[in-house]
């Protein structure tokens, strides 16, 4: 007998519901066909309705409930009646940060079948992981308002980045940058400007690629890394940033991929003293919600990554071989793919194409 694997499913705001149901069904379909994978999940209402039911986005004790899972599979956070720093702050920052999930890995490539805007650039060419420092730096949440409301008023916002934090981040990116045929790393900062913090990344940089004399490791700077990943595709492989500069390359790496629908985030705790938390890098969407034509696959590849995470590699593998069919074949693509199928067409379709997939 094996020990089923205890998923919490998080839907959250906007399409988030009709998208993590989408993932479950596939997950469930999945499970059916492998013998060794056993999956119980538990589903939370918790969100921005339940804020305004509530007063809360999750319940008090909700951390300490979420310690009891495997894994979690997150929809989005974020509603129009309400404010967006209560609706991140209240449930995604505060399970990733109260679980330590100080790895957010967000892989990116071209699937294929699937065009991106890049013209002429080929999957091969467009193959990377974004790697996000997670737990500190510009969203650390430290700062505040004072005069609020008067003409003097200040906001304060301040970035602290550590020197334990700083290291854990870019040791985890080397040691996947070492897993990966190119091992090459591109650590990006913006130490010309940001002349305290981001120089200490550079010199935390330089003290530990010497434990990687294996992996090429070089820097760039933010501003040029954008048309860098837009003009030279093919010369990056592993990228690691801070919290809001990785954020914003990895919505420019899902556009580049061809949609913001088919990227998937994993936030990991690598120690695996917690859950660690799986989910599409698209928001709440609320301006295709419950129109039934939000593309479910970047929930799809992040419960690839959910189950690499947890040992089922086989199930993992045979997941992305059905939703890669699916996409080669073109056939059932949601409208943000060119297509005009619904989400519920596109996982039927992803189902269907399991058992052709093997594990
Ligand atoms: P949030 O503030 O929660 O991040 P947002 O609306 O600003 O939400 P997204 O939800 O990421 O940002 O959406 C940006 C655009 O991408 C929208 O036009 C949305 O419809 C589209 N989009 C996002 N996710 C999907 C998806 N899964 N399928 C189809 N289109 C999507």
């Amino acid at each position: 007998m094996t020990q089923p694997l205890r998923i919490a499913a998080i839907p959250g705001d906007g399409i988030g519901g009709e998208v993590i149901a989408a993932g479950v069904d596939v997950l469930q379909a999945l499970a059916e066909l492998e013998p060794g994978l056993e999956l119980r999940f538990e589903h939370f209402p918790w969100g921005s309705d339940y804020y305004l039911a509530h007063g809360r986005m999750m319940d008090a004790d909700g951390l300490a409930r979420l310690r009891a899972f495997d894994a979690i599979l997150f929809g989005s956070a974020g509603d129009p009646r309400v404010p967006d720093h209560v609706s991140l702050w209240g449930l995604r920052l505060a399970i990733c940060q109260g679980l330590d999930q100080y790895a957010n890995v967000r892989p990116t490539r071209l699937l294929p079948g699937i065009e991106g805007p890049l013209r002429g650039v080929t999957a091969a060419e467009l193959d990377w992981v974004i790697v996000r420092e997670n737990s500190e730096g510009e969203y650390a949440g430290a700062g505040g308002r004072v005069h609020q409301g008067f003409g003097h008023e200040v906001g304060i916002d301040v970035s602290i980045m550590t020197r334990e934090g700083v290291a854990r981040i870019l040791r985890f990116a080397f040691e996947l940058a070492r897993s990966r045929p190119k091992r090459q790393l591109t650590v990006v900062t913006k130490s010309n400007a940001q002349r305290h913090a981001m120089v200490m990344w550079d010199a935390i940089h330089d003290e530990v690629k010497a434990d990687y004399p294996d992996v090429a490791s070089d820097r760039m700077l933010v501003d040029a890394m954008t048309t860098r990943m837009v003009l030279k595709p093919a010369s990056l492989d592993v990228i690691v940033a801070s919290n809001l500069h990785a954020d914003i390359l990895s919505d420019l790496a899902a556009a580049l991929s061809g949609s913001l629908g088919i990227a998937p985030t994993a936030n990991l705790n690598p120690e695996r003293r917690f859950p660690s938390m799986f989910e599409p890098i698209h928001g709440s969407a609320f301006d295709i919600m419950g129109k039934g034509i939000a593309n479910p696959i970047g929930t799809f590849w992040s419960a690839v990554m959910m189950l690499e995470h947890l040992g089922q590699a086989g199930p993992a593998g045979r997941l992305m071989r059905a939703i890669e069919t699916v996409t080669e074949r073109g056939e059932v693509l949601t409208p943000d793919l060119g297509g005009e199928a619904t989400t519920a067409a596109v996982t039927q379709a992803v189902i269907g194409a399991l058992a052709g997939a093997n594990s």
